[in-house]
């Protein structure tokens, strides 16, 4: 460590400068972005355990950005978030992702789940339901070909306000799956009071399922609690043949990750579609 608080508080201070000027110019370039349609969608399958066929797809955005080409939203979403354009962005992903369903439909490729990423202030004051009723009635998607993927922590922000948005987009026939389950800090009695569909394990359960008994009692046990409430489980960031012999044993009902395909654009997604099975 250094000594000598002076010069170290100096540095730490034009530190924070410059992470208040990427932050803002990172805002500024955001905000055309939207302007600009800069916004692309990337769609990750996700396979049936049982069969190995694909039974939906996770919409990731990523921001075609004309300075650093593509960006992952690891590197926006906070200041997306922050600045409140994670409301006008989701949005977009939204809108665009059931356009994308239903010129796959309309090419004979049906029966398809889309899953699409929400973002806490979705959740707030303003009015989602609305939004998705629009978009659906819009692109003619059947809601049940919609499911959106909420952290715990994300209902947590206001659990009434969320409550009665799930209810109003279960009761419209739209699915919903709780994203990154187990890493949320939050006791597990929302299960019994709100209308959830799916649980997706995150992935730092299934990392290293093979090797790593506690992993693999955490991932078993969920699997079977989601069974008995009648839920589906995804498992997130399969990748290797040891973590998908595991899930396929305890009946996992649906797998993510690298080894069955890493997030596609729309085309080589087509694409795979059309190939049939993944394993
Ligand atoms: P997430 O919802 O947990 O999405 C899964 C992330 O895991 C994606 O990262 C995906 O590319 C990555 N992934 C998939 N398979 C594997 C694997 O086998 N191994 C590993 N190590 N990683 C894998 P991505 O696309 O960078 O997205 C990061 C996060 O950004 C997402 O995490 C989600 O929270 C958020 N996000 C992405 N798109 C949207 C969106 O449209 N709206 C909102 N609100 N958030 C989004
Ligand atoms: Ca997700
Ligand atoms: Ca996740
Ligand atoms: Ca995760």
């Amino acid at each position: 460590a250094k000594v000598g608080g002076g010069n170290n508080f100096r540095f730490y201070d034009s530190e924070m400068n410059t992470l208040a000027f990427q932050r803002l110019t990172t805002e500024n370039r955001l905000r055309k972005a939207l302007e600009l349609d800069q916004v692309v969608l990337y769609f990750q399958p996700l396979v049936d355990l049982k069969t190995g066929q694909i039974k939906g797809m996770e919409v990731l955005m990523r921001w075609n950005d004309p300075a650093n080409g593509l960006v992952g939203p690891d590197q926006f979403l906070s200041v997306a978030e922050e600045t409140g354009l994670i409301v006008g962005l989701s949005n977009r992903v939204l809108q665009e992702a059931c356009r994308q369903c239903r010129r796959w439909h309309d090419k004979g490729l049906t029966g398809l789940q889309l899953s699409v990423n929400l973002s806490a202030q979705q959740l707030g004051p303003y009015n989602l339901v609305r939004t998705v009723k629009e978009i659906l009635i819009e692109t003619g998607m059947p809601p049940s070909s919609l499911k959106l993927e909420i952290t715990e922590s994300e209902l947590m922000d206001d659990v009434d306000r969320a409550k009665r948005t799930l209810h109003e987009l279960s009761a419209m026939g739209v699915e919903i799956a709780i994203d990154d389950f187990g890493t949320g800090y939050s006791s597990l009695s929302y299960l019994k009071t709100l209308p959830i569909d799916t649980l997706k394990v995150d992935r730092s359960f299934v990392r290293d399922l093979a090797t790593d008994e506690d992993d693999a009692a955490i991932v078993g046990a969920t699997i079977g609690m989601a069974h008995h409430m009648g839920l589906k489980v995804v498992a997130e960031g399969v990748e290797t043949p040891s973590q998908l012999d595991f899930l396929t044993g305890h009946q996992c009902d649906l797998g993510q990750g690298y080894y069955f395909s890493p997030p596609l654009p729309a085309d080589a997604m087509e694409s795979l579609l059309q190939s049939g099975r993944l394993f």
